[in-house]
This record gives structure tokens, sequence and C-alpha cells, in this order.
């Protein structure tokens, strides 16, 4: 997995004068919105970690995350032949009991009037994210390997960002990527936080493989009194894939306190399955990767000279694939945002209340339904978890198709939006406390 980072150009300080944008965080969000900033001829300067806090994840892409990897000049097709990516046609739901359930785009969705792409990709992250370094540092963009650590900003307007290793960096403008762990500006300007389900865990590995499928499979053993804990295996590459298992942070502080070590933890779901035999019988998994999280979205997350991006502005739960749509997505509009009113000097108070709301809504319809609808159990012990995959994907898809066509920039199409988001949101609630109401029914779970 590991690959040799391509050369950076790391300057010391940049005079203020060089630069109109600071990109703080080179993930896929701050390279993203670096690239397409620099690409408009503005000067940019990105600090991002000499190492990254963890290796990067969000390989199984949704059906919208491939128009803006092509519109950086990343198409699908060249991520196959590049080895870089394999087709997602499908996800499939396994569970224990050995049936499975397909959720597959229609067809006719492919034909007039729609023309949808019914194709999407899983990733290799490392090589992906690689390719993107490259292609920003060619741009014109300045890698600075660094570490934030201060922000000089008077009533939220932001002068400066100071750095672990002495530097000072001004810049007319401002994005935030740091991610879920770092998350600087929302910290800097106390942004209310909006949580969905409990913190929860993520322990993940990859195996050679002789052949993989083209999709995505989900496997879970969903217990009716008892919150949601799934494996997910993606193909990475043509013979690698990618296997994580996900469960909330209380339990694997019960585990770690019964003196489980984390192979043992991440073992001990796998063996539920046959189809992870092969796997067990080699021996030693070595999870190497290991990270904890949130789903939650931040509340203002634009000022009047910066935006946050990516899981620093809202973590999407990773079961919903929806994370790296997310980033790429955030990137775009905060990059559109600032050249728009570059020349302003400042952001006018509706694009940020504009920017903050999509980001808000968008979080919150794809965090709280896949809380009240796949983790919690009422509904799948009601409808059986085959059909609540359903009951989520549904909506969740369309919803991306809908954001994806309608493009919202402007008051009132991010209202209609709104509008659509917060029925659905409103309509799994309710299907939730009318679920909650009935005893579970176990024998109608898949
Ligand atoms: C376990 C897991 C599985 C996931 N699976 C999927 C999936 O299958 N599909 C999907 O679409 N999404 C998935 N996601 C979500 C996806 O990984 C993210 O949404 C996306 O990669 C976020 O990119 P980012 O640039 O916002 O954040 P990051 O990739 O975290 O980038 C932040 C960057 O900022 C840098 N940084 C941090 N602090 C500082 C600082 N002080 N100064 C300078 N730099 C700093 C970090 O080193 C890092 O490089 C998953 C997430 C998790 C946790």
């Amino acid at each position: 997995m590991d690959e040799p980072l391509p050369t950076e150009s790391v300057p010391g300080q940049k005079p203020a004068a060089d630069c109109d944008v600071t990109v703080i965080g080179g993930g896929l969000a701050g390279k993203a919105a670096s690239l397409q900033l620099a690409r408009a001829g503005l000067r940019v300067v990105c600090i991002g970690l000499e190492k990254a806090a963890r290796q990067p994840v969000g390989e199984s892409l949704d059906w919208s995350a491939p128009d803006l990897l092509s519109a950086l000049g990343l198409p699908m097709d060249n991520l196959i032949s590049a080895q870089m990516a394999t087709w997602k046609r499908h996800v499939t739901l396994k569970s224990r009991s050995g049936a499975s359930e397909h959720y597959v785009p229609s067809a006719w969705l492919a034909g007039p009037p729609f023309h949808i792409e019914l194709r999407t990709l899983h990733v290799d992250r490392v090589r992906l994210d690689n390719e993107l370094l490259k292609m920003t540092i060619d741009s014109g963009v300045t890698f600075v390997r660094d570490k934030v650590v201060g922000v000089e900003q008077k009533e939220k307007h932001i002068a400066s960002v100071r750095t672990a290793g002495g530097p000072r960096f001004s810049s007319p403008w401002f994005i935030d990527a740091s991610g879920f762990g770092t998350c600087l500006l929302a910290r800097e300007f106390n942004l209310p936080a909006i949580k969905s389900g409990p913190a929860k865990v993520a322990i993940w590995n990859y195996f050679p493989v002789p052949a993989s499928v083209e999709g995505t499979t989900l496997y879970m053993d969903p217990m009716p009194a008892e919150y949601l804990d799934w494996i997910w295996e993606i193909p990475i590459s043509p013979n690698l894939v990618s296997v994580g298992y996900v469960t909330t942070g209380a339990a694997i502080k019960a585990e770690r306190e019964a003196g489980l070590s984390v192979e043992q933890i991440y073992r001990e779901p796998l063996m539920k399955f046959p189809h992870f035999e092969p796997l067990l019988r080699a021996g030693a998994l070595n999870p190497k990767n290991v990270t904890s999280f949130q789903s939650r979205v931040h509340v203002g997350v634009a000022g009047p000279n910066w935006l946050i991006a990516g899981e620093a502005a809202a973590m999407v739960d990773p079961i919903t694939s929806n994370g790296v749509t997310a980033a790429l997505r955030h990137a775009a509009e905060a990059s559109a945002l600032i050249l728009k009113y570059r020349k302003r000097g400042k952001l006018p108070l509706r694009a940020r209340l504009t920017y903050s709301t999509r980001i808000l809504q968008m979080a919150k319809f794809f965090n709280g339904g896949i809380e009240n609808i796949v983790y919690e159990p009422p509904v799948r012990n009601r409808i059986g978890m085959g059909s609540a995959g359903t009951v989520y994907t549904s909506p969740a898809w369309s919803m991306n198709v809908v954001y994806a066509r309608m493009k919202p920039r402007g008051m009132f199409s991010t209202f209609i939006l709104g509008l659509l988001l917060g029925a659905f949101r409103l309509s799994a609630w309710i299907f939730y406390r009318i679920c909650k109401q009935f005893k579970p029914a176990a024998e109608l779970a898949c």
C-alpha cells in the first residue's frame, strides 16, 4: 500500500502578498480545493501534516463521486485503466443466515430523459491521493509540510495561521480542510456540532485475493435489541480487498477492558461469516488501521473570509459511502465561492448561509437516516434488514442525484433542497417512531 510521495516544494515563510488562499489540510478536500483554485489562476498554499494521522480511507464511492473526480481531471475510465480503481456496480448486503440483498440502480435510469451513470467506483485511496497530490503540485500549488497550530483573527476575519515549524501564513482567504480529528476553525470559533448516533471505531486491513467482485459487500448480523455493527469488503484494486469492521466506541472499550487485543476484536466478527475463512486460516490478521469517529456536522461553516470543507465541516457515517462525495462537493463549492467573491474581499452573508445550510442539511439527512433506519433496531426489526436497506438507500441515492442535477448554489435552490431533505428526514423519523411502538418482530428480520 505504501507508495512514495511525489516531491513537493516546501518554501520557508510565504510573504502575505504572494498567496491568495491558504488551505489547511492536504487530504482529499484540501487537495481538491487547492487544485481548483490554482487552475483558476489563484496563488495557493496548502499546509498539510508530514505524516497524516490515519491511512486515507473512503474507498467505496457513491454514484455522485465520479463526476466530481472527473471535474478534477480523474475520469472513471482513466482510474480503472491505471488500476487505481475497480467498478462498483452494486452494493450487496449479506447476513449471517446466508440471506443477501442487492442494491442496484434500475437500468431505465440510464436512458432518456434521465441519462444517469449507473456505475461508480471503489478506489485505492493511497494511489488516488498521490495522483491528486501530483496534479495539485503540477497546477502550481505550494505544498508545505507543517502543522497549523494557531489562528490569528479579529471579529471572525482570519488574518493568518501559525504553524508548528514557525512560519506564519497570511492571505485574503482561508479554507479549513483539516479533517475530523483537528476541525481547526470549528474549534477556533466554537461552532456548535450536531451529533448523530454514538462514537464509533473502525478497524481495517487489506488482503490479496485471486479475483474481486464488482461491488461493495456489507456483512451484518443484526441483533434485535442491539445497535448495529458491520463489516465492509471493498475491492480497491483487481486483486486487493479492504476489509473493515465498524462498531461503537463503547463496545470496543468493553472488549479492550476484557483483555481482547485489537486483532481479536477484528477477528471475532469475521469468524461469523464462512466467506472470511480463507483469510482467517491464513493466520495473523494484523489490522494496522484503527480510527475512531463520530458522525456530526458543524453549524455555520463559513465566515467572512473562510470556509470549512470535508470532514472538518461534516463527518458522514462511512456506511453511507457519501464522505468522498461530500468532501469533493464542499471543495468545489468553497473554491467557487472564493473565485466569485474574491474581488469583494469578503463573503456576503447569504453566500455563507447557503453554503453552511447545504452542508448541514445533507449531513443531517444522511446521518439521521442511517441511524434511524439501519443502525437502530426498531425499523429493521419491523421490516427486516434487507427492506430497511432499501428504505434508506432509495432516498439517499435519489437525493444525491437531485443534488448533482440541481447544483444548488443560491437561496432559492438551497431552500428547495432543504424542503426535500427535511421531508425525507421527517418521514424517516416518523417511520422510526411508529416502528418503535411495536415489539421487535424478529421473525420478520432477514
Ligand atoms: C473508517 C472510515 C471509512 C470511510 N469509508 C468511506 C467510504 O467507503 N466512502 C466514502 O465516500 N467515504 C468514506 N469515508 C469518509 C472519507 O474518508 C472522508 O469523507 C474523506 O476522505 C474526508 O477527506 P478530508 O480531506 O475532509 O479529511 P482527511 O482525509 O482526514 O484530511 C485532513 C487532512 O488534514 C491534515 N491535518 C490535520 N490537522 C492538521 C493541521 N493542524 N495542520 C495541517 N494539516 C492538518 C491531515 O493530516 C489530513 O491530511 C470513511 C471514513 C472513515 C473514518
